[in-house]
């Protein structure tokens, strides 16, 4: 693995993933930090970027697909890679609390990076909508959430307001240091794969990551560590694609609630980087999702959440379209533990319960 040794090598301290010392300290050439900035880290980045043998195979033609695997960041998603910054830098500006409005993520996050720094965390989440696992992440973490009777927009426009109101950081992706620390999941593919790739497919909530991801390609185009720049491939739901439709949704839909947004704060980044990367957006269906997610779980032993499933269904979706010998690849923004309940009622495990403690009655239920 080159990107072991360009990357990890490097550090040759006894910590976390062989000497990684999280994704400030590596990339922070790149970052706006200075030696005066507290680095709050979880020993997040350096996530694993792993072919999807069985998807690559049924698409064939020469393609190569990876999964950026970003569920296997310290509270589970991608959503890590900004915090690292933004809580920093807020630690750095001697800030005691910060805010945010969250499908859930963002909330996990947020609360992870901000007691470890030893400020509070308010969380708004609308009520309801927030997954199991994310939802008991928070808890633990020690944040002050309020579950409010409106969704995710309607949070961030109240924690917007209240971070002007108050002595209070907003960590949401308008916080551009958030997206600082997320474009370097761009420099890890450069870096592992020694270019950038043709395509990349990514799932679009607020938009915060498809911006980053194209400013960090773009930084490492400039600085010569790449040849070329990769089409940006964003994906929504179909019942909640405000960037598809190019209008507001007042009541998104989707199964994939880390995507159920309706008007994201990021628009115009992401259709200036869609613009740029001559790139396509477009919506998959929720049964589409759904069968993007089964798939990666049982032919290629990843299990995500479903809005990371979107960036799979969606290259499936394209098909037809992705150009031989091509690389691509597809974000997977959080793991699939976040989002139990939808595991269990989206499957197609074979589940035989109150079953007798007897191998011949076993053996026949498994036909051998
Ligand atoms: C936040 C999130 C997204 C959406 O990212 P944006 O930056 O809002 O577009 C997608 N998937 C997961 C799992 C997330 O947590």
């Amino acid at each position: 693995m080159t990107f072991i040794k360009n990357i990890v090598g490097k550090f040759t301290g006894s910590e976390s993933k062989n000497g990684w010392p999280g994704l400030i300290e590596a990339y922070k050439k790149w970052l706006p930090v200075t030696s005066q900035t507290p680095i709050i880290t979880l020993k997040e980045g350096a996530t694993p970027l792993i072919e999807l043998l069985s998807i690559s195979k049924s698409i064939g033609k020469g393609v190569k697909i990876y999964a950026k695997y970003d569920g296997l960041n310290p509270t589970g998603s991608f959503k890590d890679r900004g915090m690292t910054m933004a809580i920093s830098k807020a630690k750095e500006d001697g800030c005691k609390a910060v805010i945010c409005a969250s499908t859930g993520n963002t909330s996990a996050s947020a609360a992870a990076y901000a007691r470890r720094g030893d400020m509070r965390a308010f969380v708004l989440i609308p009520d309801g909508y927030v997954a199991q696992g994310k939802l008991a992440q928070a808890l633990v973490y020690g944040a002050e959430i309020i579950a409010i009777k409106g969704n995710f927009d309607k949070a961030l426009e109240l924690v917007q307001k209240m971070s002007k109101e108050f002595p209070l950081t907003l960590v949401n992706s308008v916080n551009p240091y958030r997206l600082q620390g997320q474009k370097t999941a761009a420099f890890e593919i450069i870096d592992e794969l020694g270019n950038a790739p043709d395509w990349l497919c990514i799932p679009m909530g607020n938009a915060g990551n498809i911006s980053a991801y194209w400013l960090g390609f773009k930084e490492y185009f400039e600085a010569k560590k790449s040849t070329k720049l990769p089409k940006l491939m964003g994906y929504q739901a179909k019942g909640s694609a405000p960037l598809v439709y190019n209008q507001i949704i007042d009541e998104p839909k989707t199964i994939a609630t880390a995507i159920r947004i309706g008007n994201p704060v990021n628009k115009e980044k992401a259709y200036k980087a869609k613009a740029e990367s001559n790139g396509t957006f477009d919506y998959v269906t929720d049964d589409e999702i759904i069968s993007a997610y089964k798939r990666l779980g049982k032919e290629e032993g990843i299990f995500c959440e479903p809005a990371s499933a979107a960036s799979v269904a969606g290259l499936l979706k394209y098909s037809n379209n992705i150009p031989e010998n091509s690389t691509i690849v597809c974000v997977l923004t959080g793991n699939g533990l976040k989002d139990p309940d939808c595991a269990i009622k989206n499957n197609d495990a074979s589940f035989y319960t109150g079953i007798n403690p007897d191998m011949k009655e076993i053996s026949k239920i498994l036909g051998l």
